[in-house]
């Protein structure tokens, strides 16, 4: 149907493929590289050597970032259309998916923690910049706003606040501030229980970032658990006041979800449940790769997601792999996993 047909249009999923460069140690011990990025043809080969014959192995991109690209390239490619999107008023989810050690939590969040004279260093990732470019805009347009940010992990569907003040406590502690997820009537879902930090100034996001990971690494030894096994979600809502020709006042409100997955070695691909099959379905039967990613999510991730994925929307996935050949198996499941479907 003409409804169907303009949804599915709106829907608008960006696949991006980073590969890291070789660590030091690597280098050290003459790791041996089996994996060429080809950034203009937009794809990756795997090469792998079976019963001494090379097998190579070509999985193809909306976007690919080889070893040496950097931190602004990824952002200025990929990420700033998304933060114009955003700015419109619309939700948009951003995940890095791969293997523990390939630089998810590098590509979101950064290196650098230290702003110098005013500026980003150059390693900072995507949550310092998609932030820094939204006020830059704002400022620009000398726009009435406001910015709030929540950051939450989540790990075996249960929630940890990572911006809350109290202490980290385990989740059966009965003093635990209860964190629970509810309808809000529009079809999206509200975090009850939940900091929301207003910020003002890129500057604030570092701390904002420090505090979180401060937390997260409390909560770990708490729970004695790793965190390449929960989901982080970093969340940046912006309300814009406008005024319509009539004089009449209106809130323009997006969001943006930036999403640092449990490494995939730590999800389970052995077929999604059925019950997570049929609520992935849900969002959007039409989209494979998505589809393909949502279903390796916890139900409650794919519901707090569920007003930003499907409908009017932009979704990014940077799928990191490792070049080296001791990860080779691990690199070609993301490979399959988050190769566009053609
Ligand atoms: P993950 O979050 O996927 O487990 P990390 O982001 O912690 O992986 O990255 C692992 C290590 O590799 C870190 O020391 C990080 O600084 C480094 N690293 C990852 N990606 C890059 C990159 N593109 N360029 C330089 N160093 C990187
Ligand atoms: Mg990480």
């Amino acid at each position: 149907s003409a409804s169907k047909h303009d949804k599915d249009k709106g829907v608008n999923i960006q696949v991006l493929l980073r590969c890291r460069p070789l660590s030091e140690d690597e280098l050290r011990v003459n790791t041996p590289v089996v994996i060429s990025c080809n950034e203009l043809r937009r794809e990756v080969t795997a090469i792998q050597n079976i019963a001494n014959k090379q097998i190579d192995r070509t999985f193809a991109f909306d976007k690919v970032f080889g070893p040496t690209s950097q931190q602004k390239d990824l952002f200025d490619a990929a990420v700033s259309p998304v933060v114009n999107e955003v700015l419109e008023g619309y939700n948009c989810t951003i995940f890095a998916y791969g293997q523990t050690g390939t630089g998810k939590t590098y590509t979101m969040e950064g290196g650098g923690r230290k702003m110098k004279n005013g500026k980003l260093p150059s390693d900072a990732g995507v949550i310092p910049r998609a932030v820094q470019r939204i006020f830059d805009i704002l400022e620009a347009q000398s726009a009435d706003y406001n910015m709030k940010v929540t950051f939450l992990e989540l790990y075996n569907e249960e929630i940890t606040d990572l911006l809350a003040m109290e202490e980290s406590k385990l989740p059966d502690d009965k003093s635990r501030k209860p964190i629970a997820l509810m309808e809000d009537g529009k079809g999206g879902v509200l975090v009850r229980g939940l900091e929301e930090e207003i910020v003002s100034s890129a500057g604030e996001i570092y701390k904002i970032l420090d505090k979180g990971s401060a937390k997260r690494r409390t909560a770990e030894t708490l729970l004695n658990k790793q965190s390449s096994r929960s989901h982080s979600i970093f969340s940046i809502t912006i309300h814009i006041k406008e005024c319509t020709p009539e004089g009449e006042e209106m809130i323009r409100c997006g969001k943006l979800n930036l999403v640092d997955l449990a490494g995939s070695e730590n999800i389970s691909r052995s077929g999604a449940k059925e019950g997570r099959a049929r609520e992935a379905g849900e969002i959007n039967k039409s989209l494979l790769t998505l589809g393909r990613i949502i279903m390796l999510l916890d139900s409650k991730l794919t519901r707090l997601l569920r007003d930003s994925l499907g409908g009017k929307t932009k979704t990014c996935i940077i799928a990191t792999i490792s070049p080296s050949i001791y990860c080779l198996e691990e690199t070609l499941s993301t490979l399959d996993y988050a190769h566009r479907a053609k």
